[in-house]
């Protein structure tokens, strides 16, 4: 545990021993089920990027289970609790499943409907009161006792507060969180390194809602009331704003923007009605101009600018020695890895890749070269599945056998062996250089997607966490990168960006590996260590299939050259036959230097 949380333990337990007065009790209370909401939307919004504007209703949904089955069958709220969590499990899981699948804007306008949704249910079904409500909500009772003040509902409050800010962290920190972290590059990367995106938003949707549900459970037993009002779009939309004022990227943001905005409104209540002669909200008028002074000054909100004053370390240390990670088989050298037959791939009108033929085997180096323009990276894309073919076939060796993969998703493409770079560098920049590596090994760990994000919660995950960040640091120093583990890996220099994705690459211990552009914006060194590094894959019994421009480096480095021109295949064969080739210097218009 780091000092900063257990200083914020300390100071927190006192709290309610101290003479505190009982009104600060009450707000401290509620900064502590905001936040817990808040911690929610920073894994949701602020971690992977997805905005949701409802989370109040899953708020609501864990009061309501918990108040419905106390006051009507007399049941205890742990009873209630738990019921409050399936129900909830059940419902974001559903509704997740639908609206995780819209981009852009429409997934905000998705939550906001479904928030609305249940709202309204909630003030129309019978059995839970109208918009009446529920009363008579019994306190909780902890080891015999009943937690019937605000005083003593406090210490249980921080106590979840204080256990989901270590869960969140724990699960960032992780081989899940880091897919999860993963999400917010747009899914072709998170996908190519074998990352199932779609089931992961549904995942961290579930559990943003789970959080929200538990605050809802404390607070039905704080108030020993409900009804529909707080859990409605008005809650919905200051619980984002919590989370987005405190800073969304970062978990102590969602606790930072739940007291400045409990704080704030508790203030301007107050202080604004005075001002103004008349009654109203006029606090959500400031906070609309804080949001909108926030996007353009500090979209990270306010956290960063705090942490700047702690000491600064690495989220993640590698260790110096952990458990191997199990390898693949490698292919015979010689035998055909790669089969592309008659590939095709149109964008419209465009051919941008013209019923393209060619085979790698396995440990040589294959050139693909050509012009701006050529397909190249349309053909990796292709070999991918980042893209589907228009029509033609797409082979591997897996197993023994040469196996259709055109017809495959990404991530089961790279579980068979083939991994990539990307011609415009995919990272995570504000990540370390060694966690954006490690998202690499991510088919290297054992646990499924939910079991591993409970043992990585529940810290169970130490063996297989240090393996990861050992093969992750490995492979870092082999590609020439060891001195940097701990860098932001948005601050490299972009040469030691795609370098950093060969690394990366290299954690999916692939078979073949397809690298786009790799020595562009890299010194003549650092070319030079790359085609040693090149040449020793190639000895290890990788096969390669590189693009490239600078033509020395291509020429002295690759056993075999398909050339393409405007999607089509010009030439094929050996280096030096190829540079001699006249549709290949027509191409080039005055030739291969
Ligand atoms: P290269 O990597 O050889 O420079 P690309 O494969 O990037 O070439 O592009 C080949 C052609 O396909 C270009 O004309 C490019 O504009 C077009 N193209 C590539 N990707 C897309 C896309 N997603 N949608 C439409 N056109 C595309
Ligand atoms: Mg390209």
């Amino acid at each position: 545990m780091n000092r900063s949380l257990a200083l914020f333990i300390i100071v927190l337990a006192a709290v309610p021993f101290l003479p505190t007065p009982e009104f600060w009790i009450t707000l401290f209370n509620y900064i502590g089920l905001y936040s817990i909401v808040a911690l929610g939307l920073v894994l949701l919004t602020g971690v992977a990027g997805l905005t949701s504007f409802g989370q109040a209703a899953f708020v609501g949904l864990g009061a309501y289970s918990t108040a419905y089955l106390s006051t009507q069958f007399g049941l205890s709220p742990w009873i209630g609790l738990l019921a409050g969590i399936v129900i909830t499990a059940g419902a974001a899981f559903f509704i997740g499943a639908i609206t995780m699948r819209l981009s852009g804007h429409f997934l905000p306008l998705g939550t906001i409907a479904w928030g609305l949704s249940l709202f309204f249910l909630f003030g129309n079904l019978e059995f839970l009161g109208k918009y009446d409500g529920l009363n008579g909500i019994p306190p909780i009772t902890v080891f015999g006792h009943s937690l019937e003040s605000g005083r003593q509902m406090y210490l249980l409050i921080w106590l979840v507060v204080v256990l989901a800010v270590i869960a969140v962290q724990n699960l960032l920190n992780s081989r899940p969180g880091r897919a999860i972290r993963a999400l917010r590059g747009g899914g072709v990367m998170a996908e190519s390194m074998g990352v199932n995106t779609a089931w992961m938003k549904i995942v961290i949707f579930v559990l943003a809602a789970l959080l929200a549900s538990v605050s809802g459970w404390l607070y039905a037993h704080l108030q020993r009331a409900v009804n529909p009002t707080p859990f409605g779009l008005n809650a919905g939309i200051e619980y984002l704003f919590m989370a987005v004022v405190g800073g969304a990227g970062y978990v102590w943001g969602a606790i930072l923007g739940a007291t400045i905005l409990t704080l704030l409104k508790d203030q301007l209540q107050s202080i604004l009605p005075r001002l103004l002669g008349a009654n109203g909200n006029f606090e959500v008028i400031v906070f609309g101009v804080l949001m909108v002074l926030l996007l353009q000054r500090a979209r990270e909100g306010i956290w960063p600018f705090l942490r700047r004053l702690l000491p600064q370390k690495p989220n993640v240390l590698a260790p110096s020695s952990a458990p191997a990670l199990s390898t693949r088989a490698r292919h015979t050298t010689g035998e055909v890895v790669l089969q592309v037959i008659r590939a095709r791939k149109e964008f419209g009108g465009l051919v941008a890749v013209n019923d393209l033929e060619f085979e790698v085997r396995a440990g040589e180096i294959m050139g693909l070269i050509g012009p701006n323009g050529a397909g190249k990276s349309t053909m990796f894309n292709l070999v991918t599945g980042v893209l589907p073919v228009t029509s033609g076939e797409i082979r591997f060796r897996s197993g023994g056998t040469l196996e259709r993969i055109d017809n495959l998703p990404s991530r089961q493409i790279v579980r068979r062996g083939i991994a990539r770079t990307f011609q415009h560098v995919r990272l995570m920049p504000t990540m370390s250089v060694l966690e954006n590596v490690a998202i690499g090994a991510h088919l290297r760990g054992t646990h499924g997607d939910i079991s591993g994000i409970a043992t990585s919660v529940l810290r169970l995950n130490r063996t297989e966490e240090s393996s990861l960040l050992f093969e992750a640091k490995r492979q870092l120093e082999r590609v020439g990168l060891g001195h940097l583990l701990y860098e932001e890996a948005g601050s490299l220099a972009l040469g030691q960006q795609r370098i950093l994705e060969i690394a990366r690459a290299l954690c999916c211990d692939p078979n073949l590996l397809l690298l786009d552009e790799p020595a562009a914006g890299l010194r003549y060194k650092e070319k030079q260590a790359l085609a040693e590094l090149l040449t020793k894959l190639k000895g290890e019994g990788i096969s390669v299939l590189l693009v490239e421009h600078d033509m020395d480096f291509v020429m002295n480095l690759t056993d075999r050259l398909v050339v393409m021109e405007f999607g089509t295949k010009i030439a094929e064969g050996l280096p030096s036959a190829v540079q001699q080739n006249p549709a290949v210097l027509e191409a080039y218009l005055g030739g291969i230097d």
